[in-house]
């Protein structure tokens, strides 16, 4: 599932092809998406600012009659499980599970793929959409510059859940999914099952810097790329070659040696290293 570096991987994407004709025509498969809402109110208006907030990309349009910086139309794109969204020719075929097409006035396309229907979008006011959920909703970004571990604390320090599981929660801090939380535990030296409100200020500090160096990481390497994800001119990522404890349960620890250990909780699995992330050793 595309997380915080995948989606900021997309939208620097969509930034660097630099589309700024406006939308001509747009298309809507028939299938039902998790996110869905009427898109005619794109057709003529001019693509601007991009941004990202959580797994969110917020496309900035302005209106044909163009002035009123109020009158701003947003698209909100989700990538849920395994949506991509490309850009493409025109006249490229259309691959399977294409589900929305914006198609510009230089003939190039947007393009959105979603074999699982997780994911969607969602055409709106612009200042509607930023101030409604799941917008609105969102907890601080991780890799903005006034993150700390205190920040963290005060979202997650009463939470009886795992640390694992509370890092999930959009609302508590936003973009961080399984992949990401348990690369960030490993290199804090955190027990992924510890309950987050036993955690002390040094350990949510430790926390707060290592989320900030493996996403900052992702986002440098292109994201990562288990099974779906593509950027939007179709490549993978290569942060999966940096990952250091994600999927290799069983595996001797990178830095210890021994071997990782698996768990489910909440109905995700999870990794560790039972020696470096010792819930006695270290919280
Ligand atoms: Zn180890």
């Amino acid at each position: 599932m595309p997380e915080l570096p995948e989606v900021e991987s997309v939208r620097r994407g969509l930034e660097e092809a630099k589309i700024c004709a406006p939308v001509e025509k747009v298309f809507r498969s028939r299938k039902k998406l998790r996110m869905d809402s009427p898109l005619r109110s794109l057709v003529g208006a001019t693509p601007g600012k991009l941004r990202r907030r959580g797994k969110y990309i917020i496309w900035e349009f302005s209106r044909a009659d163009g002035g009123d910086p109020s009158s701003a139309i947003g698209l909100l794109l989700h990538l849920g499980m395994s949506g991509r969204c490309g850009i493409a020719q025109a006249p490229a075929p259309r691959v399977l599970h294409t589900h929305m097409i914006l198609t510009f006035a230089d003939r190039r396309e947007l393009r959105f793929v979603d074999p699982r229907r997780f994911g969607g979008f969602r055409v709106s006011p612009l200042a509607e959409l930023l101030s409604a959920p799941p917008i609105s909703k969102l907890g601080p970004e991780p890799i903005d510059p006034g993150f700390s571990g205190a920040v963290l604390a005060g979202r997650l320090g009463r939470s009886a859940r795992s640390i694992r599981d509370a890092l999930l929660d959009q609302h508590a801090v936003a973009g961080v999914g399984n992949i990401y939380a348990l690369e960030a535990l490993f290199e804090a030296r955190i027990h992924p099952l510890t309950s987050a409100a036993k955690l002390r200020a040094s350990a949510w500090e430790r926390l707060a810097k290592s989320l900030g160096d493996v996403l900052r990481r992702g986002i440098d390497n292109g994201g990562t790329t288990l099974k779906d994800f593509r950027n939007v001119v179709g490549e993978v990522g290569r942060n999966q070659d940096d990952l250091r404890v994600y999927g290799r349960g069983g595996d001797p620890c990178p830095d210890c040696g021994r071997p990782l250990k698996s768990f489910v909780s909440g109905g995700r699995s999870g990794v560790y290293c039972p020696y470096d992330q010792s819930a006695r050793r270290v919280r």
